[in-house]
């Protein structure tokens, strides 16, 4: 019998914990030789949530948890499942039931058609706000020129993957993780799953406008050094336009002798320059901070409770 584990980030959830195990293990208990396991990662969550999750490892022995020490986000969260995770396939879902149970059956039929990894993909965007949308479809465009990574939209990290392409997902052990991403980098056999979005009836959305611009940022800097090249080639545009610009105030002087008035051909200058700076310092300082990050090569996560034997591995201190 092939082993399942289903790695469940939760971080403030103790509204849907309860519904989403039940909802859940009654959908995949009606699927025929496989053993299904639940590794709920409780991500440092400040409400009931790690209650809820020792109330339902009482009671069912396929509930297995992970809790962190602080709320290290859904990335290490993710990460962790399946660093714990032992099955044969592994599934990655969010707690809310915003990805349809549903899919499980479909996706296990993808696996043994051969594919390693079955990704659900949502076909719509109900129940977000335009601008949103809007500036969603901006980043795709832009990520997909800038990266060598494909990212199709509407991809959610509700997926299952195979043993092998866990692995080599935690053998990218960088801590800032865009799973996203990574997903795509490691390659392997992939078949997507359409469905209809579906929006959350329980708990609320830890996302907010700024959370999701630092995310777009670290996304593309993760797996693209465009932005450098581009601050570079605004280097020679810019030192050549200025070039050209001085031989012909020169010739100008020349001919037609000093002309004093020049104030705002100056500041236009001096701020535009100025602006142009920031602007490539910043990009540069962007990549500073990850490699800054990196080198500190700190724990992605910190585990102050779980029920998975680990027998002394490094498991616990997010390493692989
Ligand atoms: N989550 C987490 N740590 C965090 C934030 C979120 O583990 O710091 C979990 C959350 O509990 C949920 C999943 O990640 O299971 C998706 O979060 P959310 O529903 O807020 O994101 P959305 O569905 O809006 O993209
Ligand atoms: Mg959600």
């Amino acid at each position: 019998m092939k082993k399942v584990d289903i790695v469940v980030p939760c971080y403030n959830e103790e509204e849907g914990i309860q519904v989403f195990y039940e909802t859940t293990s009654g959908i995949v208990s009606k699927i025929q030789g496989y053993e299904f396991e639940f590794i709920f990662v409780d991500d440092g969550s400040k409400d009931k949530t790690l209650e809820r999750i020792l109330a339902l490892a009482e009671t069912n022995k396929d509930v297995k948890y992970v809790s962190f020490s602080r709320n290290f986000g859904k990335e290490a969260g993710m990460f962790a499942g399946l660093n714990y995770s032992d099955g044969d396939y592994v599934i990655i879902m969010d707690a809310d039931l915003q990805h349809p149970p549903e899919l499980i059956p479909e996706m296990i039929k993808g696996v043994e058609e051969g594919y390693d990894c079955v990704a659900a993909r949502r076909t719509d965007r109900k129940g977000e706000s335009g601008l949103r949308n809007l500036l969603s479809r901006a980043f795709y465009k832009l990520s997909n020129k800038l990266t060598t990574i494909k990212l199709e939209r509407g991809v959610v990290d509700y997926r299952i993957m195979s043993r092998s392409m866990v692995d080599s997902v935690l053998a990218l052990s960088e801590s800032q993780r865009f799973s996203k991403g990574i997903f795509e980098w490691v390659g392997y056999k992939k078949k997507w799953l359409p469905y209809e979005n579906v929006e959350r009836t329980i708990g609320k959305t830890k996302w907010n406008f700024w959370s999701l611009f630092k995310y777009a940022i670290d996304g593309i800097t993760a797996f693209s050094l465009t932005p450098l090249k581009v601050v570079t080639a605004c280097g020679f545009f810019i030192s050549f336009a200025a070039f050209v610009y001085i031989i012909i105030t020169l010739i100008q002087t020349g001919v037609y002798g000093v002309d004093v008035p020049g104030y705002v051909t100056t500041l236009s200058a001096v701020l535009f320059l100025g602006g142009v700076i920031e602007l490539s310092i910043g990009i540069l300082g962007e990549y500073l901070g990850h490699i800054y990050v990196e080198a500190k090569d700190r724990p992605l996560y910190i585990t102050r409770l779980t029920n998975i034997d680990t027998k002394g591995s490094k498991k616990d201190n997010g390493k692989v």
